[in-house]
């Protein structure tokens, strides 16, 4: 979905590159670099949402792989040859109507300063239906969080204007299941890069089969409440741009590390390399990788003795190591991961199973760093990662110069939400305030959840009259969510206290300033914004 028509076609280009190498000298090595090339590209087409071309891609990763049969010599087979050939051409043939149907594709995400989607990724949304007025309350619910679901029946086809990448409701609910497959198939040949939600599938095997196998995203099954499908809507609109992986390579060999390295770059890897094992502390201090590769046996010292001072440290204790040795003695390598090591790669190693333990590895370590920073329910930052990063922002805001404020926002009366419709709904409020927060701030803002109800945000470059227009956009919004409860709804409203940099100078300073203010906007009779004047 993020990506350029002109990038999409020079990745695969560099796929057709390696495979016409294999073919001008085939050999192992060739062999595995073709490999590598696939893997990499069908990881691109994950990656940037390509579902149209993914599962060609993905087939011929499968049947390459296939080949690395200790019996499958180089030259391949004519067969297997000619099989290979057609599938690269196909998959190229493929990416090149792609990339021309969908050339001049733009970003979906919106300029944040436009007062639109901010965090969030919010592309053209179309409702498409029998039946409008079933649909209003999930369209109203969209609403509050500033997407418009436009409605469109099923017997007519989506305007040109439908842009190339929208987000499609599908409510199935009005259409035999005996259609399901091909009208879905029919939406993402035209929309490859759109989102497909199908609505009200019946639990059953077969409806849910034939809904995917059209080539949908995900199905909401029948009954899923309107709030619910919002919030599956904002989740899958949610999902940060990953930062690339960063690896630390530590190994003395300048030739075995920089294969390495090009190894990591095919798979958009970012790498740094060590060739002086006792520099590693402070590699990992200013490179901050996401996971070291170790190698086993350096001039001064083993890999095992690195891994055990870089354990005494306690924050990489988590960080994980994989060696990478020639070292084939299966004892030694299960010390080697005993102290302190979490993976053993033998050299010559395959670069696939590189890749994909590099991965693999990375994903649990970030997923683990998130549920440590943040907050369960929002997956907005937690209170001590908030306050932590606010004064990391603070003294690069200080370096550079301008202003900073810093807000705190407070749900009135969350007591009595509570105290009436119970705390689900109470979560679900909390929630509800934070997506529009996510929705309407920048990717730079900083947002936390800073106590139960209580919400802390950072805006840099902001001055307090900004921030107060910002802010209180966001409050009178939040007083018009219809809260669903049973078979009706509530509204809440919230209070908030602004303060800003350089007028407060410390984090502590900002964040004493704003509760003040908070206070005054509760005391004031609540549902306002007030700024400090310090
Ligand atoms: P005020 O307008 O002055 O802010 O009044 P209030 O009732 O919102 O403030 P108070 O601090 O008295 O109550 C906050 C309530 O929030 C109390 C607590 O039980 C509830 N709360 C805290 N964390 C959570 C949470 O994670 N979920 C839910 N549902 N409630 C929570
Ligand atoms: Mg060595
Ligand atoms: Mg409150
Ligand atoms: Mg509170």
């Amino acid at each position: 979905m993020l990506c350029s028509p002109e990038e999409l076609v020079q990745k695969n280009q560099a796929l057709s590159n390696t495979w016409q190498r294999y073919q001008a000298a085939p050999s192992f090595e060739s062999f595995v670099e073709l490999a590598v090339s696939i893997n990499s590209f069908t990881e691109f087409l994950i990656d940037k949402g390509i579902a149209a071309l993914h599962h060609a891609s993905h087939q011929l990763e499968q049947v390459t792989l296939a080949l690395f049969n200790k019996d499958v010599g180089h030259p391949l087979p004519q067969a297997a040859l000619d099989d290979l050939n057609e599938r690269v051409l196909a998959l190229a043939r493929m990416t090149h109507a792609h990339a021309t149907a969908n050339a001049g594709l733009e970003e979906r995400r919106r300029d944040p300063q436009q007062g639109a989607a901010g965090n969030m990724r919010v592309g053209q949304t179309w409702l498409i239906a029998h039946n409008q007025t079933a649909w209003a309350g999930l369209q109203a619910q969209l609403g509050y969080f500033g997407m418009t679901a436009q409605f469109t029946p099923w017997d007519q086809p989506l305007p040109d204007t439908a842009g190339d990448a929208p987000l499609l409701l599908l409510d199935m609910s009005s259409l035999p299941e005996t259609e399901w497959s091909s009208r879905i198939q029919a939406l993402r040949q035209r929309f490859a890069m759109g989102q497909l939600i199908c609505l009200e599938v019946r639990s059953d095997f077969e409806p849910l089969q034939q809904a995917l196998r059209g080539g949908c995203d995900s199905c909401l099954l029948v009954g899923t409440p309107s709030h619910a499908i919002v919030e599956h809507i904002m989740r899958l609109n949610e999902r940060d741009e990953q930062e690339a992986f960063r690896v630390l390579i530590v190994e003395d060999s300048k030739t075995a590390s920089h294969l390495i390295r090009r190894t990591l770059e095919e798979n958009q890897i970012v790498s740094e390399i060590v060739n002086d094992p006792r520099l590693t502390l402070n590699a990992l201090k200013q490179f901050n990788p996401d996971l070291i590769l170790m190698d086993m046996y350096m001039p001064n010292c083993t890999g095992v003795e690195v891994a055990r001072i870089i354990r005494q440290h306690d924050e990489f204790l988590s960080m994980p190591i994989v060696y990478l040795s020639g070292e084939t003695n299966v004892a030694l390598q299960v010390d080697a991961m005993r102290l302190g090591g979490d993976h053993f790669l033998t050299k010559p190693f395959n670069p696939v199973f590189l890749n994909t333990i590099v991965k693999s590895k990375i994903e649990r370590y970030r997923a683990l760093r998130r549920s440590m920073y943040h907050d369960s329910l929002t997956g907005l930052l937690n209170h001590s990662s908030g306050k932590h990063t606010l004064d990391m922002l603070l003294s690069s805001v200080a370096h550079e110069g301008g202003f900073l404020s810093v807000v705190m926002m407070d749900i009135d009366h969350f007591k009595l939400v509570n105290d009436s419709y119970g705390h689900p709904v109470g979560d679900q409020v909390i929630r509800s305030l934070s997506w529009l927060l996510k929705q309407r701030l920048r990717k730079h803002d900083i947002l936390c959840r800073y106590g139960g109800e209580e919400f802390l945000i950072a805006l840099p470059h902001t001055d307090a009259d900004q921030a107060y227009a910002i802010i209180d956009r966001i409050r009178q919004d939040f007083g018009q969510i219809r809260h669903p409860c049973r078979d009706s709804h509530f509204l809440a409203t919230a209070s908030g206290g602004i303060a800003t940099y350089p007028l407060h100078q410390s984090g502590d300073a900002l964040i004493k300033a704003a509760d003040e203010a908070l206070y005054e906007a509760k005391r004031g009779g609540r549902n306002r914004i007030h700024v400090s004047d310090a």
